[in-house]
């Protein structure tokens, strides 16, 4: 807290006691005297609030009602420093545009008041620019209550959000461009209008309330939200393919999202994705829709061949239907080679299959449809070179093993939320993962197999067998090198670097 520096001036902060407060006071008078007669200080126009209240043009806009329209035409400050002499402790004064922004900057902060209130008082006022909350020490002194999300500064001093400060009478309070000296009285008696510039409000049934349901409201939709919505899979969250992703950009997503500069044309309707399993490209493909806000269906070709025995054709041409009534839309093929292999012309079906998707690819192309087919496979040795030559797969991308830089962006990517030791190099385990021919999709499987021993070595997994397991006990456990050290065993084997299944022209040896 900045509270040892403050104590020369009027606000000492919200963690000094109220001695030091006292003891501060009469030194603080005088600094502010001083900053108050400095005509060059921003902090010095005592007639602020006559200004600001003139020469806004939303002054008359907004206001509450008819009677507090008429108040706001005494400075703020008289009308506060007239509140201030009749306001008591586990009382507030709120001044904000409305009651509703008062009351919705309050639900923020009103769980680290430590005092319970039973009156409030409101009063309206256009140019604050948030909400000034003050409150009263059971001694008796008065103290804001920053419940704004920005900073606010008492004379040079600052309050973050939901800290208090002590104020005294002479001190400049600032919430963004708005200013205000603190007054100790009005210049005139304002008891007899007080209800003309402030309305009294029993805080338990007006104003607790509506804090609360707006609480419940916000942790609903919070909770909605955390359900609902994971977080989509971006560009940035695929390491090491930042081929793919410029090829991807330029040949897709830019026509996408920016079609006036493509003479809405599409050129590209077909790309074909190639390379080793888990390498990425089905998270490209997501990756791409997301960055262009389109649709997204997703077909593995195994099973479409398994399914539709038969009626395949038929199935193709609605998929092609629904993906042109939903567009702009992206069809993602996983396993392309299984419908678009090469069948020698042996095999009728298959190459009816083939027919038909490059027919549906060809009318999407004259129809000008905003539809992307990407098709992806770890075998394009094996697909019908029809398909290849047909010029409707326009774009060949290669997504290959990623290299030592990629492994590392992919472990910083998998790693974000993980608690990882400090000590282990990052950079190394990328090595060591390259040197093993680690895909993409071996990262996430390390990391779980070093987080479940982790788990193990931290006792974990027998709190959980012995049922008093709280997720507090996480806050110890930190994954090492020698957890990850350990995975990497499990997961390659002594001796092993692995081949990609059932691939063969991306091998780096
Ligand atoms: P593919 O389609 O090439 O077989 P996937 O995209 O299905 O590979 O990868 C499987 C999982 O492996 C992904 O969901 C992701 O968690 C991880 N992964 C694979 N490649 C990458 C990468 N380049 N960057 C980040 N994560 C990756």
């Amino acid at each position: 807290m900045k509270v040892s520096s403050i104590s020369n001036f009027s606000y000492s902060g919200c963690k000094n006691s109220a001695a030091d407060y006292k003891a501060a006071k009469s030194v603080s008078k005088s600094e502010n005297m001083h900053s108050v007669n400095n005509s060059s200080s921003l902090l010095v126009d005592k007639n602020y609030n006559s200004v600001l209240v003139k020469s806004n043009p939303a002054f008359k806009a907004s206001v509450p009602s008819k009677v507090l329209e008429l108040g706001k035409q005494i400075p703020l400050a008289d009308r506060v420093a007239s509140l201030f002499q009749v306001f008591k402790h586990e009382e507030i004064i709120l001044v904000s545009k409305t009651l509703k922004e008062a009351q919705s900057a309050l639900k923020n902060s009103y769980k680290s008041a430590n005092q319970l209130f039973r009156r409030a008082f409101f009063i309206p006022d256009d140019n604050v620019g948030g909400t000034l909350a003050f409150i009263k020490h059971a001694q008796g002194d008065t103290e804001l209550w920053n419940v704004n999300k920005d900073m606010m500064f008492v004379n040079k001093d600052y309050l973050k959000t939901n800290e208090t400060g002590y104020i005294l009478a002479g001190d400049t309070i600032k919430l963004n461009d708005f200013i205000m000296e603190i007054k100790d009285a009005p210049k005139a008696n304002l008891s007899l209008v007080r209800h003309t510039f402030s309305t009294i409000l029993d805080f338990n049934k007006e104003v607790k309330p509506v804090i609360e349901k707006q609480n419940l409201k916000s942790i609903m939709s919070m909770a909605k939200e955390e359900t609902n919505k994971p977080q989509p899979v971006m560009f940035k969250d695929v390491g090491g393919q930042e081929k793919a992703i410029d090829i991807l950009k330029k040949g897709i997503l830019y026509p996408l999202k920016y079609p006036q500069a493509y003479n809405n044309t599409i050129a590209n309707h077909g790309a074909l994705m190639y390379g080793p399993p888990g390498t990425g490209k089905t998270r490209l493909a997501l990756a791409l829709s997301n960055e262009a806000g389109v649709n997204f269906v997703k077909l593995n070709g195994l099973e479409m061949e398994s399914k539709w025995v038969g009626e395949s054709e038929e199935n193709w041409r609605k998929l092609f239907q629904l993906a042109r009534e939903e567009q702009p839309s992206i069809i993602f093929i996983d396993e392309f080679d299984a419908v678009a292999k090469a069948r020698g012309g042996q095999d009728v079906y298959g190459d009816k299959v083939v027919n038909q998707i490059l027919t549906l690819m060809s009318d999407l192309e004259k129809e000008g449809d905003q539809v992307v087919v990407i098709a992806a496979t770890n075998r394009k040795d094996i697909i019908d070179s029809a398909i290849l030559r047909s010029g409707r797969f326009t774009l060949h991308i290669p997504v290959e093993l990623p290299d030592e830089k990629g492994l590392q962006t992919i472990l910083g990517i998998h790693m974000k939320n993980t608690a990882i030791d400090l000590d282990l190099d990052i950079a190394k385990l990328a090595k060591e993962l390259y040197q093993k021919k680690a895909t993409g999709s071996d990262v996430p499987a390390l990391l779980t197999g070093a987080q479940t021993n982790a788990y193990e070595r931290c006792g974990i997994h027998k709190k959980m067998d012995e049922g008093t397991f709280v997720p507090e006990d996480l806050d110890a456990v930190k994954i090492t090198k020698e957890d990850f050290d350990k995975a990497v065993q499990e997961l390659f084997g002594q001796q092993k670097t692995r081949k990609p299944i059932g691939y063969t022209n991306y091998n780096k040896n």
